[in-house]
């Protein structure tokens, strides 16, 4: 694996101008050892796409918790078939979620925090963890301003919480209109939630739409306190 430290980081970012020059930078870089993840919101539906227009053998993979909308597996079927890309499904470990509901019940999540943390890592985060410490490298549709965890990150950066593989964020500096310009501009399939009010896509008992003036996540865990609003799936823990 290629391993960089963070000075060479961050020269490669001073280098990277544009979403299009860090994925054509990383692809060169880890070939076939580096994938797309896809919650199939409008940033994945957007990185999808620029991603097929530089490589068209682009690995992509998804984590299928087993709690998702409809829409959700619409959108995975639609992108798959006018992309041609064989996603990768990563599904939880049938022995720990078994045993989580039989300790904690099928609806834990509006328990306590704990509980909703629980469930995140048994679906979420375990299962991704295993895939990543297949790669050098991954790629997310993460921007600065969904929330405060993600505002320190940049383009490419060491990702401390798996093992010190990269990862990539081509579009973490865009703004929310800029990604509804290039859907509509490039006439990318997004998920139909959108249309009801969804701006940002996970699970369907923890996801809602937003009312007017909120932000953009505010309806992901709406019963919880805005701070422990993160899956643990970009949460580095030793900062
Ligand atoms: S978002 Fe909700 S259902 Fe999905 S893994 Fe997390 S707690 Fe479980």
């Amino acid at each position: 694996m290629a391993k960089f430290t963070q000075d060479e980081i961050d020269k490669i970012n001073s280098k990277l101008k544009t979403p299009e020059d860090t994925l054509r930078w990383a692809y060169s870089t880890f070939g076939d050892k580096i994938a797309k993840a896809s919650s199939f919101g409008l940033e994945d539906s957007v990185v999808t796409d620029m991603i097929i227009k530089i490589n068209p053998k682009a690995r992509f993979f998804t984590l299928d918790t087993g709690r998702l909308n409809q829409e959700t597996y619409d959108v995975m079927d639609e992108i798959g078939k006018k992309y041609n890309i064989k996603l990768e499904v990563i599904f939880p470990d049938t022995n720990e979620v078994q045993q989580m509901v039989r300790t904690h019940g099928l609806n834990l999540f509006y328990e306590s925090v704990e509980n909703r943390k629980l469930c995140c890592e048994t679906r979420k985060v375990n299962p991704l963890n295993k895939i990543l410490s297949t790669l050098d490298a991954w790629i997310t549709g993460l921007r600065r301003d969904q929330n405060e965890n993600r505002s320190k990150s940049a383009m490419v950066e060491i990702d401390t919480l798996h093992g010190g593989i990269i990862k990539i964020n081509p579009i973490i500096d865009w703004t929310w209109d800029q990604v509804l310009d290039y859907v509509k501009k490039h006439k990318v399939p997004y998920n139909k939630l959108f249309d009801r009010g969804y701006t940002s896509i996970g699970c369907e008992p923890c996801t809602r739409a937003i009312k007017q003036g909120e932000n953009l996540r505010a309806g992901r865990w709406w019963w919880e306190n805005e701070k422990h609003k993160e899956c643990g799936l970009h949460m580095d823990h030793s900062k």
